[in-house]
């Protein structure tokens, strides 16, 4: 409820169930924001919702679901919208809890299933295709559909990335940084992306992985910096740029649902670019246009008049994608493009990028914080912490030889779908820092494991080392 304080949240639980009075309720919520790992708990108390991360308020509804002290915890996607990291930390707590809780823990993610649960169940349609010890159901799964999702997880320690492309430059950004009033979301970011190439963008919300991308666009006016396309330095905002130039940029957004107007059907959903970029192009011509985009994206003639409440998840992402592949764009930007969609949805969407990738040598940037896709799909990728790029690699040097502590971090925080040989996640303490007040030297000081004196004095400059740019002052 954001307009209760957290302590109030909790007391009431405590009250309604004749559990505390009002004496001794204040003291066990206290106590109870700690067990769940909240810093500060007599602070966190008196705390609004919305003064609190997401990984905060996740911890302080773990805690409101034990504080009546219950037998069964049921947690519903409990980690789905949270970072790789604060999941790794949320898992951790969802572990310490399972000592005097059963836990019922309903997640997608074959991973975290791997990594925490005893038992699995598995349903398809409704029905329980497969049930029993987790580690024999992954070793001899007893359900071709069991046996498929476990074949569709992606791996973020295994699995060879694509190679480097040795083509042109399609666009490069110099020097980006992008502000919002008191703060610097960007900060003195460059890359390039080759024709053909997917650069994939990771990093923790508030990282700036999205301010980039969308200054790139020239969505948001960048405050120093510039954006080049096919050799020409692009006007910043996105009205001052030639049509031409907006048509070969195009976005896909992460919640296809809520980036498509549910009362246009397809057909003019997907025209509606056409429309805008190529006026003269006639009724027949149009509705070619779409027919074929909508093939390319495996939809097919049959969806022309659906409207997008009629679509499921993955098909709603496939429109977007049509919408912007219609123009047959240089460069198509996906801001988290997967993370809404089922595992085998997903990888159906990825290889739909791969594929018109492979076909008309287009250019990704693909912002994701699912590693093992990043790793899939990208052949460079660029790490982001606080508005600072701190690592761009190779994507296998990347995985296989991280050089920044965060990177190192970001990877081992992946719950791996391996119950067997795979080891547990690694939670990355504390929490990403607040850009109205960056840490001073290296950012990610007070959460780097192996950080000197000197990290705390000065900020380390990108460098190349082995091949990889780092910023790291610990780098070799
Ligand atoms: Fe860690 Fe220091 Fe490197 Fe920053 S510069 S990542 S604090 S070792």
């Amino acid at each position: 409820n954001p307009y209760l304080r957290i302590g109030t949240q909790l007391t009431q639980i405590l009250r309604s169930h004749g559990l505390a009075d009002r004496r001794t309720a204040r003291q066990r919520v206290i106590d109870m924001l700690a067990r769940v790992g909240l810093p500060d708990p007599e602070r966190q108390f008196g705390a609004w919702p919305h003064q609190l991360s997401g990984g905060m308020r996740q911890r302080a509804m773990i805690a409101s679901a034990l504080i009546a002290g219950p037998d069964l915890l049921i947690a519903d996607e409990p980690t789905t919208a949270l970072d790789v990291t604060v999941q790794a930390q949320v898992l951790e707590l969802l572990e310490r809890v399972r000592e005097d809780t059963a836990l019922l823990l309903i997640t997608h993610d074959l991973g975290v299933v791997a990594g925490y649960c005893d038992q699995m169940t598995v349903l398809e349609q409704g029905r329980v295709v497969d049930s029993g010890k987790t580690e024999a159901l992954f070793r001899s799964p007893g359900h071709g559909h069991t046996r498929d999702l476990i074949a569709a997880a992606p791996r973020v320690d295994r699995g060879e990335p694509p190679e480097p492309v040795a083509t042109d430059t399609v666009l490069s950004v110099g020097n980006a940084a992008v502000d919002f009033s008191d703060l610097r979301a960007v900060d003195d970011v460059s890359f390039a992306v080759r024709a053909g190439e997917t650069v994939a963008i990771v990093g923790e919300s508030g990282s700036g992985k999205s301010s980039l991308v969308r200054a790139v666009l020239g969505l948001l006016p960048l405050s120093t910096g510039r954006v080049v396309y096919s050799g020409d330095a692009l006007p910043t905002r996105v009205e001052q740029r030639a049509l031409a130039v907006r048509r070969d940029l195009q976005l896909v957004f992460q919640d296809p649902v809520s980036a498509l107007d549910p009362q246009m059907r397809v057909q003019d959903i997907v025209a509606e670019p056409l429309v805008v970029h190529e006026p003269r192009l006639d009724e027949e011509g149009r509705r070619a246009r779409i027919v074929a985009i909508l093939d390319r994206v495996g939809l097919g003639e049959k969806f022309q008049r659906r409207y997008p409440p009629e679509l499921s998840g993955g098909e709603a992402q496939r429109v977007c994608i049509a919408r912007a592949l219609v123009l047959e764009p240089k460069v198509l930007v996906c801001d988290e493009a997967v993370a809404a969609l089922d595992g085998s949805v997903r990888q159906q969407v990825l290889a739909l990028l791969r594929e018109v990738q492979g076909d008309t040598g287009l250019s990704i940037i693909f912002i994701s914080h699912d590693l093992a896709v990043v790793r899939a799909l990208s052949h460079r990728a660029l790490v982001m912490y606080a508005g600072r790029l701190v690592e761009l690699a190779a994507t296998g040097a990347l995985f296989n030889a991280p050089r920044h502590p965060y990177t190192r971090a970001l990877i081992e925080a992946v719950p791996v779908p391996d119950p067997v040989s795979a080891p547990r996640p690694a939670p990355l303490a504390g929490e990403a820092p607040s850009l109205v007040r960056p840490p001073p030297g290296c950012a990610f000081h007070p959460r780097c494991p192996i950080a000197q004196a000197v990290c705390s004095e000065e900020s380390p400059n990108l460098r190349d080392v082995g091949g990889t740019q780092v910023a790291c002052h610990l780098a070799e």
